[in-house]
């Protein structure tokens, strides 16, 4: 279960699935930061044209609410892609502070050194949170349409099975807040993209009211989990949709345009 929690000034979205020991995690939301219109108010993106100092404000005030350290974080140049980066112990604070120091160009990271907070940003693209138990790894991946018709969630599991010797019986994922088939109209070329790469699935494609083709991003996700072979049972899906919910997460959909990013944070510890 998704659950939001008040405490030390921020609301805090977590999975009931991860366990409290081992590791730290979290959603944040875009209350209780210090970022001002349109980035209002817990932005953690610096790519966004909002103040570096209140980003990284915010940044620290959400990583003291994890009992992390801001400074260790490390996050890349989001750029839609499948590419997946090995989070080393020399790479601890890549990005914490400037943009230009970031991972650069991929949408996941995988780690299994203690005490580097993986952090992605978001506003409808779904976030994907993986932790093995057993080998003591995490990881952090950003599906958007095209990461997820990429299957960018799938690959991250075979990642963690290549470099680390993870089982995909053993890993927990949580599918965190993002734009659900309520909100997610798409044009045929992205419709069509779904239909080649889930041509087992068409359930995940339907009709809006007016005709449109709608994709079910939370649903396309679960479904490649599960083909990598992670039990159904150990996806935990938040099942909340930034754009109806758009005064709780930010939503490009909804700004049409130019707004903050909340982000999804995991490290061991
Ligand atoms: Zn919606």
């Amino acid at each position: 279960m998704f659950q939001l929690r008040h405490s030390g000034g921020l609301w805090r979205g977590s999975f009931s699935l991860f366990p409290d020991s081992g590791l730290s995690h979290g959603i944040s939301t875009r209350l209780g930061g210090s970022s001002k219109w349109p980035f209002a108010s817990c932005n953690m993106a610096l790519h966004v044209g909002d103040l570096p100092a209140d980003v990284w404000g915010n940044r620290r005030l959400f990583a003291e609410a994890l009992h992390l350290d801001a400074a260790r974080l490390v996050t890349p140049r989001q750029v839609h892609g499948d590419e997946i980066h090995i989070v080393e112990a020399a790479d601890a604070g890549m990005g914490a502070r400037r943009y230009d120091e970031s991972v650069l160009a991929c949408d996941a990271l995988v780690t299994d050194v203690p005490d580097i907070p993986l952090m992605l940003c978001f506003a409808d693209c779904v976030p994907l949170l993986f932790y093995d138990p057993v080998r003591r790894v995490v990881a952090a991946s950003h599906a958007g349409w095209k990461g997820t018709a990429a299957k960018i969630g799938k690959k991250t599991v075979l990642r963690m099975q290549d470099v680390f010797g993870s089982r995909p019986q053993d890993i927990l994922v949580g599918i965190g807040p993002a734009i659900g088939a309520c909100c997610f109209e798409v044009d045929e070329s992205v419709a069509d993209a779904f239909r080649a790469a889930f041509p087992e699935a068409p359930q995940i494609l339907s009709r809006s009211p007016v005709g449109k083709a709608t994709v079910d991003l939370w649903a396309a996700n679960r479904l490649q989990l599960e083909e990598a072979g992670i039990f159904s049972k150990h996806i935990d899906s938040a099942d909340v949709c930034t754009r109806c919910n758009a005064e709780l997460f930010y939503s490009y959909r909804e700004a049409q345009g130019t707004t903050g990013r909340f982000a999804a944070w995991i490290a061991l510890s």
